[in-house]
């Protein structure tokens, strides 16, 4: 039997892995959390709406479903315990027109499915009374929808990990693996002083670059490799004040959430992610699209003055599916999947996965019989 020099490698610091590395770290595992950038949360965790999601939308037995209810549960605890900042400012789903408000019966009733708390339909007035700046024809009321300062919160999580005899290493690259003939796995890590290290465990969440770093992992089966789309999300800012304490949001469009509403923790409203297919990591925004958010946005906001949005930033979604093509679960793939003893591997941990993180990592270490 090899010797070990850390019970669990994971790799990728984002929410998801220093979540997984937090889970498995609370059970008493020394883990080694590999990043190949210089700091924590540089990828995807960077790049989102900071939104803490109620569970409203997801597929009946979906692991979205669950584990964004349960992430949520575990999540406010967490950032009050950590003094992250974070507001339960809710969110109204809001009907602009009769055929949306059709869609609010079904995603109420998916709501009540997954056992989200406190949901309730809300007639126009009712919502004006609440956001008079609004116009709808109906709404929905998720009061335990938020935001939240995710960078805040990944720092907790590193701190978390270094209390429990675990290491988040930097500027480390995964470069591959190699299952011992016994169990557990020969991690090679580069950077500037090149490693190799022996685990127990091997848990893979880097998200863009999951099928790459899976294909380094020998024996990988590559028809177990999903194919990866890049769902790319625009945002834009209002120069102005803030017209809404609560979120807004239009039903759900193919493939995401659609563009929404958010009061940021600072008090500036920003508007998005829209979703468009794109070949590489380009993280830029046309000034040009602010025409299809002006149009959008005035359904729910007539208020919205011209010349008010102003380019902000963009993320990209590690899609499993193309733009005509139904929209998969997470894949939170163990050796049922893959056949091979000990490694847990994520792919298209998409939207919510911010909200889901905690119960990710939990999950995780259920996979690894933990
Ligand atoms: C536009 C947009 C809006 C979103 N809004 C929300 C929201 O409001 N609420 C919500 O719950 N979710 C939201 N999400 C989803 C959420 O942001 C992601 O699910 C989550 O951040 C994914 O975290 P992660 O740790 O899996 O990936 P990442 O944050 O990308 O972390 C992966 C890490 O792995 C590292 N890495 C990659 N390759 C290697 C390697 N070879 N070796 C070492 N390290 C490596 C990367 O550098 C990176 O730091 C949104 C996503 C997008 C794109």
């Amino acid at each position: 039997m090899a010797e070990f020099d850390f019970d669990a490698v994971v790799v990728g610091a984002g929410a998801v892995g220093l979540a997984i590395g937090y889970a498995l770290g609370r059970r008493g595992l020394a883990v080694a959390v590999l990043e190949r950038e210089k700091a924590i949360g540089q990828g995807v965790s960077s790049r989102n709406s900071e939104v803490i999601h109620g569970g409203l939308y997801y597929p009946t037995g979906s692991l979205k479903a669950r584990l964004c209810v349960e992430g949520r549960r575990l999540l406010y605890p967490f950032l009050e315990a950590h003094h992250v900042a974070h507001d339960r400012c809710g969110k109204l789903v809001v009907a602009t027109s009769p055929e949306e408000v059709a869609r609010l019966d079904d995603i109420l009733e998916q709501a009540r499915v997954n056992d989200v708390e406190g949901m309730a339909r809300l007639s126009k007035a009712e919502a004006q009374a609440l956001e008079p700046e609004l116009a709808c024809e109906a709404a929905l009321i998720s009061p335990e929808s938020g935001v939240f300062d995710s960078h805040g919160y990944m720092l907790a999580l590193q701190g978390e990990i270094e209390a429990c005899v675990g290491a988040v290493v930097l500027s480390t690259p995964f470069e591959g693996a190699t299952p011992f003939a016994g169990g557990g796995f020969e991690v090679r890590a580069g950077g500037q002083d090149p490693a190799t290290l022996a685990c127990r465990y091997l848990v893979t969440a880097p998200g863009l670059s999951a099928q790459g770093v899976a294909a380094r992992i020998d024996g990988f089966p590559p028809t177990r490799i999903p194919p990866v789309h890049y769902g790319k999300g625009r945002y834009f800012r209002l120069t102005g004040k803030a017209p809404f304490a609560r979120l807004i949001y239009p039903p759900p469009i193919h493939g995401a959430l659609g563009t929404h509403y958010r009061r940021d923790l600072g008090g500036q409203a920003v508007f998005g992610p829209d979703l468009i297919y794109v070949d590489a990591l380009d993280y830029s925004v046309d000034p040009a699209a602010a025409a299809g958010f002006y149009k959008y946005i005035r359904k729910f906001w007539p208020g919205l003055p011209d010349g008010a949005l102003a380019p902000d930033y963009a993320g990209i979604r590690p899609k499993l599916h193309g733009p005509d093509e139904p929209q998969p679960d997470f894949r939170i793939d163990g050796p049922e999947a893959h056949g091979i003893d000990g490694l847990v591997a994520l792919f298209g941990i998409e939207s919510p996965g911010l909200t889901s993180s905690l119960a990710i990592g939990e999950e995780t270490a259920a996979r690894l019989g933990l």
